[in-house]
């Protein structure tokens, strides 16, 4: 195998998703400082277009140096102390990492269960905030990677609000792609990642705290465990509130990266780019309807398509085909649905006609 240069994939799995010129020629623009005035304008820059893009007015919205999941791990261990009560929305793989990194931060936590593939009801919701009076937040995944549900999340933060308790919500899939309403929807912290719907390469985790979070982190009595991920020391820098404080080297071409994709979401308009992925997913879902193709999840994300694989075909097959001769990547079945599933994503400058109609061609030729 040549290893001299990447191929030119074409990216329709679960991530990452392909990423324009525009944003690969931003990455290549000359490393300066990360703490040049330019620099520092660039990031401010930055940290406005993700506001735009999250629909917030928060002041602490800014790019954590790392993967969505490092994002995930910001924002839980930012807002639980050890002993903490939380309830965590389990329906898929994302929200089990999320249940699992809560409990390393040492909270007690509750979790309201679905079905892969079904979403959760807030009347459940509801009921496990009225079990647990204790309970700090509430962590929901809107768009669960793992099974292509689609979370509700209008009247959500409302809810979870009239409990006393902060809601954190994983946009990792949806931001960029679906609706995400931060401070209409009354979310307290969110994150997402630079490589799904944004269209940018991996390696950038936006985040945003509310003021509900604000207060909690202000009022914690113990450290967050992690020195890397404190928001505290973090937003000294990022926001420039007592001087813009070295805490760690900002990832200085990736932000460039990051502002070149947020412009492009931007220029395109958010509503324009959330109905252009539900026409590329009605489109693709008609095309494998046609193949006899049947989703899996009862209300499915439009950036990500989670189908069953037909009786009696080897799934690794067909996508090992896909890639060797038509360059196309999918996602695999994750966890439960290994084996069973294959992931099809539409994700930011990936969700086009163009790319529905390569698939369904390339797919209907490797099945026949
Ligand atoms: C991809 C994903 C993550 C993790 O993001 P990484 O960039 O792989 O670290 C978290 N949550 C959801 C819902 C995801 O789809």
């Amino acid at each position: 195998m040549n290893t001299d240069h990447p191929a030119e994939r074409l990216l329709m799995g679960p991530g990452p998703s392909p990423v324009p010129q525009r944003v690969l020629r931003a990455l290549a623009a000359p490393t300066i400082g990360h703490l040049d005035p330019q620099y520092i304008a660039i990031l401010d820059e930055t940290c406005e277009l993700l506001r735009q893009v999250f629909r917030t007015r928060n002041p602490l919205t800014f790019p954590v140096s790392g993967t969505g999941m490092a994002g995930m791990e910001c924002v839980a261990v930012n807002l639980i102390e050890p002993g903490d009560e939380v309830i965590v929305c389990v329906n898929g793989v994302f929200g089990s990492r999320m249940q699992d990194l809560m409990q390393r931060c040492g909270a007690t936590v509750h979790t309201v269960e679905a079905p892969w593939g079904k979403v959760i009801p807030h009347e459940r919701i509801a009921a496990a905030l009225e079990e647990h009076p204790a309970a700090k937040l509430v962590g929901i995944v809107h768009a669960e990677t793992s099974t292509g549900a689609h979370q509700p999340l209008e009247g959500l933060g409302r809810l979870v609000h009239e409990h006393g308790a902060l809601l954190v919500v994983d946009a990792v899939t949806s931001l960029g792609g679906h609706d995400v309403r931060v401070d209409d929807w009354e979310i307290d912290a969110i994150y997402s990642g630079a490589q799904k719907c944004l269209s940018c390469p991996p390696g950038l985790a936006p985040v945003s705290f509310g003021p509900r979070a604000l207060e909690r982190m202000e009022r914690r009595r113990t450290k967050p465990q992690s020195w890397y991920l404190d928001a505290s020391m973090l937003r000294k820098y990022y926001t420039g509130e007592g001087g813009r404080l070295y805490h760690h080297t900002a990832p200085v071409n990736m932000t460039y990266a990051l502002r070149e994709a947020l412009k492009i979401i931007l220029e395109e308009g958010l509503d324009a780019r959330i109905a252009r992925h539900a026409a590329a997913h009605q489109r693709l879902r008609a095309g494998l309807e046609e193949l006899g193709i049947r989703y899996i999840p009862e209300r499915s994300l439009h950036t990500l398509n989670c189908v069953a694989v037909p009786e009696g075909v080897d799934e690794a097959a067909i996508r090992r085909r896909l890639l060797e001769e038509y360059g196309i990547e999918i996602g695999a079945g994750l966890g439960q649905m290994a084996g069973k599933a294959w992931r099809i994503g539409l994700m930011g400058h990936g969700a086009t006609t163009r790319n529905v109609d390569l698939l369904l061609t390339a797919l209907r030729h490797c099945l026949a």
